[in-house]
C-alpha cells in the first residue's frame, strides 16, 4: 500500500498509509479546465477538507475520487490502487450529498438497508448493520419514519448513516452541513467530528465554509480555480498562507502591495505605491529580493488600536475612525488612514464605551504580525 514518511518531532520516522492519491489529475467539461493538474496525498484515518469558493473545481474532485467523474488525465489511487476503469460502486467508498438525497417513499431503515439489499446479504447480517448505523448517528428511535417526517439534521443523519453502513474505508463528503441552519450545523459538526474521530475512518469533505474546514479537519486544501494553492493544517493555513488568495480567502485579512526596498537580517521593508512603510518580520518563507513586489498580510486581530502615537519604531499610521460595527464578543472597526487607505480591526469587546466615529486614532501591530507574500 502506498505511505507517506512522517517525522516526529525526534527526528524518527515512521510510515503512514495513504488512503487517497491523486495524481496530476485533469478534468475538463467541454472546453473548460474544471480540475487542473491536482495532486493530493490523504492519510488513512485523516479529516481531510477540500476548501474554496463556488466553482473552483471541489465537487469535481470529489466525484472524481468517487468515480461519478472519469480524470482526463492522470491517476486516481484508493489503498493504493489505480482506480482507472473501476465504477463507483465497486470503490470502498460511500458519498454522503448535500441534498442527502433519500428515497422519500422508503422509511429510515429501509433506506439505510437499501444498499445492502442490493448486494445480496443475508437478511440477519443487514439487521445487524442497519441497527448498528441507526445507533451510531442517535436514530434508533426514528426508524419507521419517513424521510418527509424529519428535520434536516435528521435527515442528515440519516444520509451518514446510509453511507456508513457499507463499511467505506473512505466516507467522502460533499458540503454535508450545507441545508442546515447555523445553529444546527454547528451541533452536527460535533456530531462528524465525534463520528470520526470514533469510527477512525478517512473523512473527505468537500466544503466552501472556510470556519467548517478549520474547525473539524487534521488538513485542508485550499482550492482556486480547478487549481490547489496550499495544503495544511488549520493552523498553517490560517497563521502561514503561503498566496494573498489564500490569506484573503481564510479569514479576513489586510492586504498591502508593495515593493521591497530594503532587507536586514531580521526584516524586510515594502513600500507601498500608497505611501506606507511596512515591515516584516524574516521567517524562512519570507521573500528577500529588493524591489521585488510583494503583498504583506495583517490580520484584523492583529492590529491594535490606540488613542494616543504609539511609542513604536515602526508599523503604526494615523487614522480616523470610519465604521464601528458591534458584533458582540468582538468590535470591528474601519480606520480610514490619512492616505485614503481603509483598515479593518478587530478587537475583543473589552471598551466601556466605544469611541465616537470620526475619532482620530492610531493603528499598530508588530513586525512579527505581518506577512509578505
Ligand atoms: P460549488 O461550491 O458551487 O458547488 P465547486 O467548487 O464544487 O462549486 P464544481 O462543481 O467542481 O465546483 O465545478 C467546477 C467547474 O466545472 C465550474 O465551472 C462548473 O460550472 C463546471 N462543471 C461542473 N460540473 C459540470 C458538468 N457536469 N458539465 C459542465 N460543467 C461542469
Amino acid at each position: 500500500m502506498a505511505q507517506t514518511v512522517m517525522q516526529n518531532q525526534r527526528g524518527i520516522t515512521s510510515f503512514q498509509p495513504l488512503d487517497v492519491e491523486l495524481r496530476n489529475v485533469f478534468k475538463f467539461f467541454n472546453q473548460e479546465l474544471a480540475v487542473h493538474g491536482i495532486d493530493l496525498d490523504i492519510k488513512q484515518g485523516e479529516f481531510f477538507s477540500i476548501l474554496g469558493p463556488s466553482g473552483c473545481g471541489k465537487t469535481t474532485t470529489l466525484r472524481l475520487i468517487a468515480g461519478f467523474e472519469r480524470a482526463d488525465a492522470g491517476k486516481v489511487l484508493i489503498q493504493g490502487k489505480s482506480m482507472t476503469n473501476v465504477p463507483p460502486y465497486r470503490r470502498p467508498v460511500n458519498t454522503v450529498f448535500q441534498s442527502y438525497a433519500l428515497f422519500n417513499h422508503l422509511n429510515v431503515w429501509d433506506n439505510i438497508a437499501f444498499g445492502l439489499r442490493l448486494k445480496k446479504l443475508r437478511k440477519s447480517e443487514i439487521e445487524n448493520r442497519v441497527q448498528e448505523a441507526l445507533k451510531l448517528v442517535k436514530m434508533e428511535s426514528l426508524r419507521s419514519r419517513s424521510p418527509s417526517q424529519l428535520s434536516g439534521g435528521q435527515q442528515q443523519r440519516v444520509a451518514l448513516a446510509r453511507a456508513l453502513v457499507n463499511r467505506p474505508a473512505v466516507l467522502l463528503l460533499d458540503e454535508p452541513l450545507g441545508a442546515l441552519d447555523l445553529k444546527l450545523r454547528k451541533e452536527m459538526q460535533v456530531e462528524l467530528s465525534n463520528l470520526h474521530k470514533d469510527l477512525g475512518l478517512t473523512f473527505v469533505m468537500v466544503t466552501h465554509d472556510q470556519e467548517e474546514a478549520l474547525s473539524l479537519s487534521d488538513r485542508i486544501a485550499v482550492m482556486n480555480q480547478g487549481k490547489i494553492e496550499q495544503i495544511g493544517t488549520p493552523s498553517q493555513i490560517y497563521e502561514c498562507p503561503q498566496t494573498p488568495f489564500v490569506a484573503d480567502f481564510i479569514g479576513e485579512t489586510n492586504l498591502f502591495t508593495g515593493e521591497i526596498v530594503e532587507v536586514d537580517s531580521s526584516n524586510i521593508k515594502v513600500a507601498t505605491k500608497t505611501g506606507l512603510t511596512i515591515v516584516v518580520n524574516r521567517t524562512e518563507e519570507t521573500p528577500t529580493e529588493l524591489s521585488k513586489t510583494v503583498v504583506v498580510s495583517v490580520r484584523p486581530e492583529k492590529i491594535q488600536l490606540s488613542l494616543y502615537p504609539p511609542t513604536l519604531p515602526t508599523n503604526y499610521f494615523e487614522g480616523k475612525l470610519n465604521n464601528i460595527m458591534y458584533l458582540g464578543t468582538h468590535v470591528n472597526y474601519v480606520v480610514e488612514l490619512t492616505n485614503g487607505i481603509k483598515i479593518n480591526v478587530l478587537q475583543p469587546n473589552t471598551f466601556g464605551s466605544l469611541p465616537d466615529q470620526d475619532t482620530l486614532i492610531y493603528v499598530w501591530w508588530a513586525e512579527t504580525d505581518s506577512l509578505a507574500l
